[in-house]
C-alpha cells in the first residue's frame, strides 16, 4: 500500500497499520469478488490504491474543517464501496450509508463490512431517486457524495434531496467542470442549493486534472 500511503500524507493522513490492512483486506476482496461480478475495470495493485482509494479520500479537502468525527454520510451509487468505504476507515467515527440501486453490488458491500470490521455502516439498495422520498433519509446528511455515477444536472438532482440544511453535496469532477457547472445551475437553485467553492486538487498521483465542486443545501428541497 506503498501508493497510497504516500498519497495519503498528501491530503495530511497519517494511515496507521491497522487502516493499511484494512485497505489490503480491500484489495482483496475486490478482486476476487470482481471475478464473478463487475465490479471494477481498474484491479492492477498500484492502479486501484490510487484510481480508487486515494481518489476517494480526496474529498476530505472538501469537509468543513475541523472534520467533526460523528459526520452522518451518505454514498450514492457506491459500486463497490467507493468513495465511502475508504472514507470511512480512515474516519471510523463516521456514521455512513451506502447506497446502490444493485442487489448484487449490496451483497458484496456486506460482505466487505464484515471483513474490514467496519461499524455505523448501514447497506440500503435502492434508486437514489425512490429513497431520498423516505423520511428518515431526506435532508438527513451533512455530507453527500456520489463518484461516477452522472453528469452534475443529474446528480444533484440524486444528491440535494438527502442534504441537510447546512450540509453540503461533494461532487469529484475531471477537466471541463465550469461546463457542467453552468448546466447545473437551474438544478441546484431548484433544489434548494448553492454553489460554495470549486476546489482544485493538487495531487500529481491521480495523473490528470481533479476538481471538488462543493454545493451547499441551504434551503429545504421541493418534495
Ligand atoms: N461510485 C462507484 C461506482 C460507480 S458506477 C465508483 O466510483 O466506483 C455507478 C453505480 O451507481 C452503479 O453501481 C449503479 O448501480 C449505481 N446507480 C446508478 N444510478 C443509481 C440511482 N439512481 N440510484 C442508486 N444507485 C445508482
Amino acid at each position: 500500500m506503498e501508493k497510497l500511503i504516500a498519497g495519503a500524507k498528501k491530503l495530511g493522513l497519517q494511515l496507521n497499520p491497522r487502516q493499511i490492512e484494512q485497505f489490503s483486506i480491500y484489495y482483496q476482496e475486490l478482486i476476487d469478488w470482481n471475478q464473478r461480478m463487475n465490479l471494477t475495470a481498474i484491479i492492477d495493485y498500484e492502479e486501484v490504491q490510487i484510481k480508487h482509494f486515494l481518489d476517494s479520500l480526496t474529498v476530505i479537502l472538501a469537509f468543513p474543517q475541523p472534520i467533526k468525527e460523528d459526520l452522518h454520510i451518505i454514498d450514492i451509487g457506491t459500486g463497490a464501496g467507493l468513495p465511502g468505504v475508504p472514507l470511512k476507515i480512515v474516519l471510523p467515527q463516521i456514521r455512513l450509508i451506502l447506497l446502490d440501486a444493485t442487489i448484487k453490488k449490496a451483497k458484496f458491500l456486506h460482505h466487505l463490512k464484515q471483513k474490514l470490521g467496519l461499524d455505523d455502516i448501514e447497506i440500503v439498495v435502492g434508486r437514489a431517486e425512490e429513497i431520498a422520498h423516505q423520511t428518515q433519509y431526506r435532508e438527513r446528511f451533512d455530507i453527500v457524495l456520489s463518484r461516477a455515477v452522472a453528469g452534475l444536472p443529474t446528480l444533484v438532482e440524486l444528491a440535494l434531496p438527502f442534504c441537510t440544511i447546512g450540509g453540503r453535496f461533494i461532487a469529484q469532477k475531471k477537466a471541463g467542470v465550469d461546463s457542467e457547472i453552468s448546466e447545473a445551475a437551474k438544478a441546484i437553485d431548484t433544489l434548494g442549493g448553492r454553489l460554495r467553492e470549486t476546489k482544485r486538487i493538487n495531487l500529481e498521483e491521480l495523473g490528470e486534472e481533479r476538481w471538488l465542486v462543493i454545493i451547499e443545501k441551504i434551503l429545504p428541497t421541493p418534495s
